[in-house]
């Protein structure tokens, strides 16, 4: 199945040498990043790209597409689909549970790189996203080269990789102490509070725990293979994070993932995010048209994060008390059934409540003043690109450092916290809320700072800036590598009939 050809596709030219297999986990978060790497490594380096996800996340992807193992090409990259041995969208129950998932996923992504040899587009580079081991397994079984796409910090990226080299013991030691301060080598010093959750909660949930298994396994693989990673941030941000994890890992820095704003102002089209989620038929975006510039409050939790009735209740009053406009994305598989009355009243008077939208084109519309955020990584750039000051409501993994960062050291937002039940009380919010949008010299500091980090943000996207160079070096080395392989081959070969 072809879609609409990309009109910003570079004559469709390749390089000479380079078919990328890029492998990402089918929820929004690591297909966003993913395919922006994928669609970049086609446009600026001219290589053949296919990007690859679970049959599930492929299947929400491409709805319209009858046949859901089909291949589909957007006319930059190919899409073509993996089982992850369960195929039906669910998460590992178990470490047993994944284990015996990894063999079929391994067979079945094994399988696309042999069809698409088998095809005559060898791949000759393969890319995971994040904790994705059995990718290494593969590339390691076909003799490929191999780079790890970081899509969290770099400072998430230093901070596992210290863990995992020597850390371990004393962070565990102090997992029942939030503000216990540990510095690691390089990095400014991190509460207990601000590191990854899987840090604390290893010993009491399945999820944690399974997920730092696999990054445990994705570091040791690291250190036997030393693939380049790219790490999706940029140097302004992260300036001295990227320094300190540079000893230890072949770093390149292409990030943010995220496209110039003057594509997202154009509306254009080849820029449009791939949504796993159905867009909400309500005209979020001409409600924005008619707000004043600057006055609106964006609420959104991401797309795995869910509501239970006593948080929608609390947002909703929050909110109602704060009396500027707001548009608010709860997802229609995220929340208790019984707050469907509260989302009633919210969507009444200044507000509107959807049940998803295009993030990438609210941050950046004129009418938005503040966005509150559950801090994903992809959520937090794209605040940053935009300008727009958060105010951070983190839950698990990576969210309460980004928290952490947006808050101590970029400035740009403040940090609310959750009751004791998890929950982000209605007092918490507006407390939040007035504060940032109030005349106070540390508000206005932080809208001038989000100013400041939006341009840096701009700069390093910018046409030949550093996410163009370092991508541009990241190709050039995969292909002097490959030529290295084919001389170690012909080499060997040699050898042989000698
Ligand atoms: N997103 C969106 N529309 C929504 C909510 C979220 O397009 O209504 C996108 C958002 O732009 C971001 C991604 O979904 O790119 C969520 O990724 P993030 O890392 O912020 O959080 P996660 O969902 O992985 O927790």
């Amino acid at each position: 199945m072809a879609l609409a050809k990309d009109e910003d596709h570079n004559n469709g030219e390749k390089g000479p040498c380079s078919h990328f297999l890029v492998v990402a986990y089918g929820i929004q978060g690591h297909l966003n990043p993913a395919r922006t790497l994928a669609r970049r490594l086609a446009s600026i380096g001219g290589c053949t790209v296919t990007l690859s996800l679970p049959i599930s996340g492929h299947r929400r992807m491409f709805p319209s597409n009858e046949n859901s193992h089909e291949e589909v090409s957007d006319g930059a990259i190919s899409y073509i689909p993996f089982s992850d041995g369960k195929d039906d969208g669910s998460w590992p129950k178990d470490v047993e549970d994944r284990t015996q998932r990894r063999e079929a996923n391994f067979k079945s992504l094994s399988a696309v790189v042999k069809s698409l040899a088998a095809s005559g587009q060898p791949v000759t580079c393969m890319v995971c996203t994040l904790s994705m081991p059995v990718v290494v397994q593969v590339a390691r079984e076909h003799r490929l080269r191999l780079a790890v796409y970081w899509i969290q910090p770099a400072t998430a990226l230093a901070t596992y990789y210290h863990y995992f080299h020597g850390h371990e013991e004393l962070i565990t030691q102090h997992a029942t102490t939030p503000t216990y301060e540990v510095t690691l080598p390089g990095l400014h010093p991190l509460r207990i509070r601000d590191m990854p959750t899987f840090f604390t909660e290893k010993t009491h949930n399945e999820v944690s725990k399974m997920i730092l298994q696999a990054l445990h396994e994705l570091f040791e693989q690291m250190d036997q293979e030393k693939p380049m990673v790219l790490v999706n941030t940029f140097d302004a941000l992260e300036d001295a994070e990227l320094k300190a994890i540079q000893p230890y890992v072949d770093v390149f820095v292409v990030g943010p993932a995220i496209p110039p704003l003057t594509a997202l102002q154009r509306r254009n089209a080849s820029e449009a995010q791939i949504h796993l989620f159905k867009q909400d038929e309500k005209n979020y975006m001409e409600w924005l048209n008619a707000q004043q510039e600057k006055s609106v409050v964006y609420l959104s939790f991401g797309s795995l994060i869910t509501y239970t009735k006593r948080q929608v209740e609390e947002i909703l009053h929050g909110l109602q008390s704060c009396r500027q406009p707001y548009l608010w994305v709860v997802r229609g598989e995220g929340r208790a059934e019984e707050a469907d009355f509260h989302l009633g009243e919210a969507n009444r008077g200044k507000g509107m409540v959807v049940e998803w939208c295009d993030q990438l084109q609210v941050l950046s519309h004129r009418s938005v003043r503040c966005f509150v955020t559950h801090c994903g990584w992809n959520s937090t750039l794209e605040a940053i690109a935009s300008g727009v000051p958060m105010v951070a409501v983190p839950c698990w993994s990576d969210q309460p450092m980004n928290a952490h960062l947006v808050e101590q050291e970029w400035g740009v937002g403040v940090r609310a916290e959750r009751d004791a039940e998890g929950v982000l009380t209605r007092e918490e919010l507006v407390s939040c809320l007035e504060f940032l949008m109030g005349d106070s010299e540390k508000a206005a500091q932080i809208r001038a700072n989000a100013n400041n980090l939006k341009e840096r943000a701009q700069e390093a996207v910018a046409p030949d800036g550093p996410m163009e160079r370092n991508l541009r070096r990241f190709i050039k080395r995969m292909q002097d590598l490959g030529s290295m392989h084919q001389e170690n081959e012909s080499v060997n070969i040699f050898n042989l009939i000698q």
